[in-house]
């Protein structure tokens, strides 16, 4: 890209004067919430990115500020009543944001050339990664490191971060699942299943679940060993070169006409597979495929109500119904607007009670790199989800994205108190996938 373009220049001028300030978004927005400024609202920031449009504004680092202090986690347009596409918007002011450079530093910049560009662009570094992760936990090392007080002689940012490690699985989705598994019978649809990245490596059991769940509903389940990351951390972090060379990546390696649903079981993946068309707009060679793809996309939960997904039978004797919570990930409800379906999933489950969490479509702080980057916004969202959740009384908290699982069990872990007394923390899909294991067993 030259440049003088701009990303909020070159958008269509209709999308940037959608909002007609009438405010209904500024309850639902987060960032508002905490501080009540304007500025920090959608109706703010949009504002900031028409001025940027209409030559008005330059970015600066406030700007930038601002487009990063914004989870992107798209409530205000549930709330919007004027449809305002605040996705594209976001996606366009974070790039545009990156590529002035305002931001820049050499410490920010080796950090997104390490992660974006390599980690989460070739799927066997991160794998690799993931092993070394493992095996400095599982060799004693890590405990021995915590134990001497090592961390406490780096820079404080540092402990942090490696308190904030992500779990490794042992095995990963490759490992756990065959490239094609059939179901018993003849099979009624032909799926691909992503594995996605961080789902692979931290929550491989989240895909096995899947692809059982799957099978026991009647669809031969592809798992092509080819597929890299889908690019949505590009686009939330304002990279959406690569993103696009990932998109194109994906589309050389799965053709979608060759199936009836292309599933993904992470509600950050799925919303933005959904967005590939959009992504891939201004290429010619892929833009048809592209809209196929989108075209075919399914979150499982979405795909399992489409097919009449089979309900578990009760296993006998059954006891006190265990009293179940939905956090609701952000881009499932606002991204994707899928929000009956898990809980179609969750009611269908024998033995659990399914208890409405308040704001239970409240971003919990996850939002891709965001509890990095705004620990205090991130800490604060949640506290104030573990508190919701705790008011249900539930001992089982079903959510769908990796983030909002890892999140919310370290908002538990920190709150304390007896590590027994805590809830799980569950992809629905899991326990579905239980409850057909124990169907199975009678
Ligand atoms: S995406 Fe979320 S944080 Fe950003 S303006 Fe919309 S509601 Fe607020
Ligand atoms: S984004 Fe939508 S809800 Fe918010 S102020 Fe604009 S028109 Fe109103």
């Amino acid at each position: 890209m030259s440049a003088d373009r701009n990303l909020l220049k070159d958008l269509d001028y209709s999308v940037l004067q959608q909002c007609m300030h009438c405010g209904l978004c500024l309850p639902t927005c987060p960032t508002y919430l905490e501080t009540r400024v304007e500025r920090h609202s959608p109706r703010g920031r949009i504002s900031l990115m028409r001025a940027v449009a209409d030559g008005e504004l330059e970015i600066t680092r406030t700007f930038a500020d601002e487009m990063a202090y914004c989870l992107g986690c798209l409530a205000c347009t549930t709330a919007c009543p004027a449809g305002v596409d605040y996705g594209t918007l976001f996606e366009s002011a974070r790039a545009e944001a990156e590529r002035s450079g305002v931001s820049a530093s050499p410490a920010r910049s080796l950090v997104r050339l390490v992660s974006l560009r390599f980690l989460l662009f070739r799927p066997w570094a991160l794998r690799l990664a993931g092993r070394l992760l493992w095996l400095y936990r599982a060799c004693g090392l890590q405990a021995l490191l915590r134990g001497s007080g090592f961390f406490s002689l780096l820079p404080r940012r540092i402990g942090e971060l490696e308190r904030q490690a992500i779990p490794i699985r042992r095995r990963f989705s490759d490992v756990l699942i065959a490239a094609v598994e059939r179901p018993p019978g003849e099979a009624r649809h032909r799926v691909v299943l992503l594995t996605g990245c961080i789902q692979d490596i931290a929550f491989s059991d989240v895909n096995r679940a899947t692809a059982d769940v799957l099978l026991a509903n009647g669809c031969e389940v592809t798992t092509p060993r080819a597929q890299s990351c889908c690019g949505s951390l590009h686009v939330h972090n304002g990279d959406l070169e690569t993103a696009a060379s990932l998109a194109r990546r994906q589309l050389d390696a799965i053709d979608p006409g060759r199936f009836d649903a292309i599933i993904s079981n992470s509600a950050g993946c799925g919303s933005h597979l959904k967005r590939y068309h959009h992504l891939l707009a201004g290429d010619p060679v892929y833009v048809e495929r592209a809209a196929a793809w989108s075209h075919k996309t399914r979150d499982i939960f979405e795909w399992l109500v489409e097919i009449g997904f089979r309900k578990p039978a009760a296993p006998a004797p059954v006891g006190e119904p265990s009293p179940v919570t939905y956090h609701e990930a952000c881009h499932l409800c606002h991204g994707q607007k899928i929000t009956s379906q898990p809980r179609e999933v969750l009611r269908s489950l024998p033995g659990f009670e399914l208890r409405e969490c308040p704001e239970s479509a409240m971003c919990c702080g996850s939002a891709g790199v965001y509890s990095l980057t705004q620990p205090k916004t991130a800490t604060w969202l949640r506290d104030r989800k573990v508190a919701n959740i705790r008011s249900t009384g539930a001992n089982v908290v079903a959510t769908a994205n990796p983030g909002c699982q890892l999140q919310i069990q370290q908002g538990f872990r920190a709150a304390g108190g007896d590590a027994r007394g805590q809830p799980r923390i569950v992809h629905p899909v899991v326990l579905l996938a239980e409850a057909y294991r124990a169907e199975a067993r009678r």
